[in-house]
């Protein structure tokens, strides 16, 4: 999607992903090598490969990241050795990719975030944690966590081990359980001089701690909570280091209070909507202020609008070939896949938006393509 934004800028994009067929070297045409090593081209490889990164930084002007989970010891050599521009910041991104050193940092810059503690992969000291912080404690891997794979619920103290097997032995922590009554998140652009601008904020749904849907704009009775989490996530980025887009996951509470769970420092599956309904994408404003371009409006350009993800039910595709069929019979319905190559249960394929009119009909079409759904007994 960052590619298909650049492309209409006539900004050019190298890859580096595994496999010449990587979902966004589909989008861009390159050759897959060269010789020449000057020439822009995609590379194979991995994200976690410093090699690999070496070299495609040694053909750009600007580098940045759609995922968190990638080798910062090179970036920071690229940084210290080059004229390249790196965004987010290597930092900022060694910081985000640890969970806990992220709530750290959270913390000492004031943002609202609910309690949490240390804790080592020890039967004792989970157990001491939930003295603490009480049951269900939410037991979180520190690094390599994504779509809710480093979450554990730990539900009775006495099957600490379990939870510890459960994260793989990894560097934990423990936070303590929200009971949260909607999960909202806004998507804040940094420019390189450090002004932030966001997002409309929006409400997401979970299923199995993965994206499930996102409704914008904010429904409610409390007319100055998307203002409130707007400036909470405006304050959290400014705290941070570097040019992109940065999505803000908070928690809304009873008593209309707002946590920050955690925030992401690249384009997010909850701004995926902002491609048809607002006026400027999440993608083209990460891609303006990367380049120091002015940044686009960030409004909402349609009354009512949700985002529905395709999300692997198996190893085929089928289940979402169904609801594909049926988002192409429903108006305002956008259907995003996103070319890779293997379907898996938990894994995200694509997803699709739909803009309404009102909600009303955003409802009636969203039910269209529910029904659809694997598992809907609707
Ligand atoms: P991921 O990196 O997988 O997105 P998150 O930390 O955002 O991990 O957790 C995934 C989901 O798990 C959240 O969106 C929320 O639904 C739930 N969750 C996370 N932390 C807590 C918590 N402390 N209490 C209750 N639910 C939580
Ligand atoms: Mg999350």
């Amino acid at each position: 999607m960052l590619a298909a934004s650049a492309s209409l800028l006539n900004i050019k994009i190298a890859v580096l992903d595994v496999g010449e067929a990587a979902p966004a070297k589909q989008v861009v045409s390159l050759p897959s090598s060269t010789s020449d090593a000057k020439k822009l081209a995609h590379i194979d490889g991995s994200f976690k490969d410093p090699a690999k990164i070496k070299e495609l930084a040694a053909t750009v002007d600007v580098l940045t990241v759609e995922i968190e989970h990638v080798d910062v010891n090179a970036l920071e050599e690229v940084q210290r050795s080059t004229q390249v521009e790196i965004h987010p910041s290597p930092s900022t991104i060694r910081l985000i990719q640890d969970k806990y050193r992220q709530k750290e940092h959270l913390k000492e810059k004031g943002c609202p975030i609910s309690e949490y503690i240390r804790v080592d992969s020890t039967v004792e000291s989970v157990k001491d944690a939930a003295k603490k912080l009480g049951l269900p404690l939410m037991l979180k891997s520190r690094t390599l966590a994504y779509d809710g794979r480093g979450n554990h619920v730990l539900k009775d103290a006495e099957r600490a081990q379990e939870a510890i097997d459960a994260l793989g032995n990894r560097e934990m922590y423990a936070e303590k359980w929200v009971p949260f009554v909607k999960e909202i998140a806004v998507m804040v652009v940094r420019a390189c001089d450090g002004t932030v601008v966001s997002y409309p904020t929006v409400e997401t749904v979970h299923k199995d701690n993965i994206c499930h849907l996102v409704f914008a704009p904010l429904r409610g009775t409390d007319p100055s909570l998307g203002e409130r989490a707007r400036t909470i996530a405006e304050q959290a980025v400014a705290a941070l280091d570097g040019a992109g887009v940065f999505g803000v996951e908070m928690f809304l509470m009873e008593d209309g209070s707002i946590f920050i769970n955690e925030i992401a420092p690249r384009p997010h599956n909850s701004g995926h909507y902002t491609i048809e309904a607002c006026e400027t994408s999440q993608y083209e404003n990460h891609l303006r202020s990367i380049l120091s371009l002015p940044l686009g409006s960030t409004a909402l350009k349609v009354p009512s609008t949700v985002m529905l993800n395709l999300i692997g039910a198996s190893s085929s595709m089928s289940e979402i070939q169904s609801v594909v069929e049926v988002a192409l019979t429903v108006p305002g319905a956008s259907t995003h896949l996103y070319g890779k190559s293997e379907c898996r249960k938990g894994r995200k394929m694509g997803h699709i938006t739909i803009v309404a009119p009102s909600d009303a009909e955003l409802r009636t079409r969203l039910r269209l393509l529910l029904q659809a759904l694997p598992g809907s007994t609707q």
